[in-house]
């Protein structure tokens, strides 16, 4: 037995999107990368903004100077108190909330946090609650420490329902996990939504003793078309935000973001020291140390939203000639699209599609069945020339 049975277990089961990422490489190599119409990977094309390139070379012209001296070095777990403080004022920006770099842990990206969090906060046997659709990922990061996941159904047009969610709530509840924009659905959660939610976790945490944390991931957050995405830390006192630059400043692969918690959460203190202890024992130690610096530099900086927008609106049109109907994404950059019913089921959909060279994810890969996901962080050309295809595919001949 060369590996642990879980793993095993997870490696036969999980992943259909690298599964359509390694099919669509083979296909690519068959057909060519331009004939391919490959949305199945959330993975930002655009590069990072002018900004960080600038912030990098500074870096690197005042470490060869020796004006930098340690900065490579180990830090406190947490991350660079400087940085912290920094971020501290954006995430207070954002969340209108007083912040200091006493609420910020630094993390290797928002997967790193979501993982540092849910290690601080789980007993075995915690349930999390966590609205469907959801992100993939989600489910190991919470069995990672023994924690169960527990689905709920979301309202037609993907908002939180909240009386589900109340219906879920129980002494078992530890957190629920939202996510704003939505990954798969482009959702953005109103304040009124939150508040709702807020009220119901309170009124909960009244009754039964235990307050639920609220645990929202935020790396979309920069990345939304016209609309606000309203305040989480303000919103409910034992809030905790998770975010990252993989998307807003397109650096995916560098690994780094930040764990914000709530100025009113109950044992500050318990938390935040739990926070960096699991950052340090899950082997992080602490974020990448030079992307920290340069992201304290860059805290108004981001790709071109408008970009994603374009994209955005030429892949509705393309959708809206074959009659196929979706969520009106309101941020993010992907659009959930409902399998048509000439199709028995978003798998076979997708089969379907990838005969005509278009790969999409299968909503079942997000607890959603009868729904597929398109990825728009590619080329707007391959998006305008994926049209004949589409309509190749639709005629169903
Ligand atoms: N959460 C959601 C909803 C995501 O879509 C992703 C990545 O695609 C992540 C978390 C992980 O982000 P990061 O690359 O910052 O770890």
């Amino acid at each position: 037995m060369p590996i642990a049975h879980a793993i095993q277990n997870s490696l036969s089961s999980s992943s259909m999107i690298r599964r359509l990422f390694e099919e669509g490489a083979a296909l690519k190599k068959i057909h060519g990368a331009d004939k391919v119409f490959d949305f199945s990977i959330g993975n930002p094309d655009i590069e990072p903004p002018a900004a960080f390139h600038e912030a990098f070379l500074a870096m690197a012209q005042d470490d060869a100077a020796g004006k930098t001296p340690g900065s490579h070095g180990y830090m406190p777990n947490a991350g660079f108190p400087d940085v912290r403080e920094k971020i501290a004022a954006k995430a207070a920006r954002e969340h209108k909330v007083a912040l200091d770099s006493s609420h910020i842990v630094m993390s290797v990206g928002a997967a790193g946090g979501l993982n540092t969090v849910f290690k601080t906060i789980l007993n075995a046997g915690d349930e999390v609650i966590v609205p469907v659709p959801y992100f993939m990922e989600y489910r190991a990061y919470v069995t990672n420490y023994d924690g169960v996941l527990v689905e709920v159904p979301t309202t037609e047009n993907f908002d939180l329902d909240v009386e589900e969610i109340r219906a879920r709530l129980s002494a078992k509840t530890a957190a629920i996990i939202i996510n704003s924009p939505h990954n798969p659905t482009g959702r953005v959660y109103s304040a009124d939504t939150l508040a709702r939610l807020s009220a119901a976790l309170a009124e909960h945490g009244r009754l039964c003793g235990r307050m639920p944390y609220l645990v929202a991931d935020e790396p979309y957050r920069e990345i939304a078309y016209g609309v606000e995405v309203p305040p989480v830390l303000n919103a409910y006192s034992e809030s905790i935000v998770v975010s990252s630059y993989s998307k807003s400043l397109s650096l995916p692969g560098e690994r780094i973001g930040y764990i914000a918690v709530s100025p009113t959460i109950a044992d500050k203190d318990a938390v935040v020291n739990g926070l960096i202890y699991a950052t340090r024992v899950l082997g992080f130690v602490n974020a990448p140390a030079l992307m920290q610096r340069i992201v304290a530099r860059l805290t108004d900086a981001r790709v071109d939203v408008g970009v994603y927008e374009r994209r955005r609106d030429t892949f509705k049109r393309v959708l809206d000639e074959v009659g196929l109907s979706y969520a009106e994404p309101q941020g993010a950059f992907y659009l959930f699209v409902k399998t048509p019913p000439q199709m028995s089921d978003d798998i076979t959909f997708s089969d379907h599609l990838k005969k005509h060279l278009i790969l999409g994810v299968p909503g079942s890969g997000f607890g959603k069945k009868d729904w597929i996901r398109f990825a728009y962080c590619v080329d707007e050309r391959i998006i305008k020339a994926s049209s004949e295809a589409f309509k190749k595919a639709m005629a169903f001949d």
